[in-house]
């Protein structure tokens, strides 16, 4: 589903991606792990052309998504983003919230749009919330409708930049128990984590980046268990 070759971004004079190559194929769970810093959140952004590469490409579905002619528009349309903060707009109800891109940027009809989004609350089980404003929800729940939100245009790939990081602790299970759902039902994801634990239930593989390079991958048990580098065996170390 999503190819990157060679991916580089700078931030001023900062290297922050240095040729970074990862695939996720079809129905597969790959996590980000790293420390602070490391480029997770800019490897995310990169893919959904939220931010200029420096130099590499990005293949979707075989489509270079990186060349200047392709529409950001129509790639965002297939790959849906989640952040840390869940990014709801305070001032409009649960239902617009999710409705909003589908309407406004890819033109689906508000029926459709809304039938759409009412069966994807009603399967996070936050039907009955949909006239609420955000601020009435528990912080689980805006994230799951940032989730919903996400998963509105059906996209071929999820991205979720630490999705859990700004939960307090009981909220981060319902959370987590979606994504494991979303795999359960073949959604194709690469997810950035703090959370070894996590990425060793929910992924099928994890990379680990530290200072915008990929050190090592492969299987949860592989990395998180015998990494056969010392920079993945450092981190490890630090983070228990
Ligand atoms: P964390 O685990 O804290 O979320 P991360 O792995 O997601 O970290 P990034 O957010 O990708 O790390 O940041 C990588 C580097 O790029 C950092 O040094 C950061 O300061 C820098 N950086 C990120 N965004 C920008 C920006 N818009 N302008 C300048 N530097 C940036
Ligand atoms: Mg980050």
């Amino acid at each position: 589903v999503l190819s990157i070759t060679d991916l580089h971004k700078v931030f001023g004079a900062r290297p922050v991606l240095r040729g970074v190559s990862l695939d996720v194929a079809e129905h597969e769970v790959v996590a980000l792990i790293g420390s602070s810093g490391s480029g997770k959140s800019t490897l995310l952004r990169c893919v959904n052309l939220l931010e200029p590469l420096d130099d590499g490409t990005i293949h979707l579905d075989g489509e270079d998504i990186t060349d200047p002619r392709v529409n950001p528009d129509k790639v965002r349309q297939r790959i849906g983003i989640v952040f840390q903060a869940f990014n709801l707009f305070p001032h409009m109800s649960v239902l617009d919230n999710v409705t909003l891109a589908p309407r406004r940027v890819h033109g689906l009809p508000a029926a459709e749009a809304r039938d759409k989004a009412m069966a994807l609350l009603d399967r996070v089980g936050l039907a009955s919330r949909a006239g609420d404003y955000p601020d009435r929800l528990s912080g689980g729940q805006q994230q799951r409708v940032a989730i919903v939100r996400a998963l509105v245009n059906a996209p071929r790939l999820l991205l979720l930049d630490e999705v859990t990081s700004a939960l307090d602790p009981e909220l981060v299970g319902e959370v987590l128990s979606l994504i494991r759902d979303l795999k359960a039902d073949g959604m194709t994801m690469l997810l950035a984590t703090h959370e070894m634990g996590f990425a060793r239930q929910v992924a099928d593989r994890v990379a680990f980046l530290d200072g915008g390079v990929l050190v090592e991958q492969g299987p949860p048990a592989q990395v998180l268990g015998e990494p056969r580098e010392p920079r993945t065996r450092q981190f490890l170390q630090r983070i228990i």
